[in-house]
């Protein structure tokens, strides 16, 4: 039977709009003292440590998590406004997103105690900053494939694979590592369990990957029989599968997925308002519409991971979608703005060379959008 995905639009109330205005000015006063310039993709690529600390100075990182835990009791959609307004502005977040957004979550719902008391007060701070372990060379659309094993020996495991494209392990201060513990070929899903392993760790090789813009975002990281502490187990053994499957709906929901490249469209608009002509305006109406539309959807999103409805199928829609608007917005600016890109370039040139050397990413990181396609059509019943 054909089932249907449900966007229903959403209002933010007004706590959450009066929180937009406080992190503007924030925001507005960090450019106006010059800490930061807005970057394209900087929530994947530019990672700024004294940033992340004022961040958590003022309660917007690990939002979401109990007071307990040094978090402070806000909603999802709290969460929503604040990554918005980080992501418009081109903030450099990329120290503490991936902790932010999916391993404070995970740790809260699966962690131990001492995992718990361990991690999560420090993620809020600003201060404990996570890298994920999934992909292998031979495991990235088909996860449920990864090679690396963990065997139980004295005092610990011992885990032996090696992982790929782990943005951030570089400066991380742990890696969430899926391996297999138990499980036969034939059912893959099932033996599969995460470990949290600290970094830098006896065992544990980072090498740096150089991708296509020369820089050092991501790494392939080698364990070698690295033996681990009997609780750096995440959950249940055996449960990696499902816990990755409800991780991965952090990772795909946030708004991270159609902004990236909104600090490029920001800067062409003020370009059209002063150069342009009657076709780059209206293509700029086109794509900010396409953004509205996928604000909305994205909103909606959040409103479901607030409520606890399962959002994974239309999550994966609105990153199929709002993946392909990344690109296409600098597809437009590269079209029509008539400059010359240029590597570290000032305003509109620097913004537009580091979009175009980004772009080929948007689509596979986090899951490819023929992966995504699958997930919808699977979820609409479709065979
Ligand atoms: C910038 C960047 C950062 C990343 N960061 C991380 C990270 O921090 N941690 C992590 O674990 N991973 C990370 N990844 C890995 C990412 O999740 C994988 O690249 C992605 O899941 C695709 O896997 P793959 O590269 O092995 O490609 P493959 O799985 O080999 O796929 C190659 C192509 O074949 C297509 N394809 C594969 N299977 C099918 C199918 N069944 N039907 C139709 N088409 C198919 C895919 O869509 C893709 O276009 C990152 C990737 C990038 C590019």
């Amino acid at each position: 039977m054909t089932t249907s995905i449900h966007l229903p639009p959403h209002r933010l109330s007004a706590a959450a709009r009066r929180l937009r205005d406080d992190v503007r000015s924030f925001l507005d006063g960090e450019l106006a003292a010059g800490t930061f310039v807005p970057r394209c993709d900087a929530w994947m690529s530019v990672a700024d440590p004294a940033f992340s600390r004022r961040l958590g100075a003022r309660g917007w990182i690990g939002m979401t998590l109990p007071s307990a835990y040094g978090g402070h009791d806000r909603s999802p959609l709290e969460r929503f406004v604040v990554t918005e307004e980080l992501l418009a502005a081109g903030a450099p977040v990329a120290a503490h997103w991936i902790a932010d957004r999916q391993m404070a979550p995970s740790i809260l719902r699966h962690g131990s105690p001492s995992q718990r008391e361990r991690y999560l007060p420090a993620i809020a701070r600003g201060e404990c900053y996570f890298a994920i372990g999934m992909s292998e060379p031979d495991a990235g659309s088909d996860l449920a494939s990864v090679r690396t094993r963990a065997r139980q020996v004295d005092g610990g495991w011992e885990i032996t694979g090696t992982k790929v494209w782990t943005t951030g392990a570089h400066f991380a201060h742990a890696i969430v590592v899926l391996a297999r513990t138990d499980g036969s070929p034939g059912d893959r899903h099932a033996g599969l369990s995460q470990f949290v392993v600290d970094l830098p760790a006896p065992g544990v090789e980072i090498r740096p990957i150089r991708t296509i813009d020369g820089e050092h975002h991501v790494n392939e990281v080698i364990f070698d029989a690295a033996v681990v502490a009997e609780d750096s187990l995440l959950g249940e053994r055996g449960a990696g599968w499902r816990q990755v499957t409800a991780e991965l709906a952090h990772e795909r929901s946030g708004p991270e997925r159609y902004m990236s490249t909104v600090p490029l469209l920001r800067a062409w608009a003020e370009h059209v308002r002063q150069h342009g002509d009657a076709s780059a305006e209206r293509e700029l109406g086109g794509l900010t519409a396409r953004a509205w539309t996928l604000r909305q959807m994205s909103l909606s999103v959040a409103a479901a991971l607030a409520e606890g409805r399962p959002p994974e199928i239309a999550a994966a829609l609105v990153k199929d979608l709002g993946s392909r608007f990344e690109a296409d917005v600098v597809e437009t600016v590269r079209r029509l703005a008539g400059i010359e890109p240029r590597k570290h370039g000032p305003g509109l040139e620097g913004l537009l060379a580091e979009a175009i050397l980004h772009s080929p990413a948007f689509t596979l990181r986090g899951g490819s959008n023929e992966i995504l396609r699958s997930v919808v059509a699977r979820g609409l019943g479709v065979r």
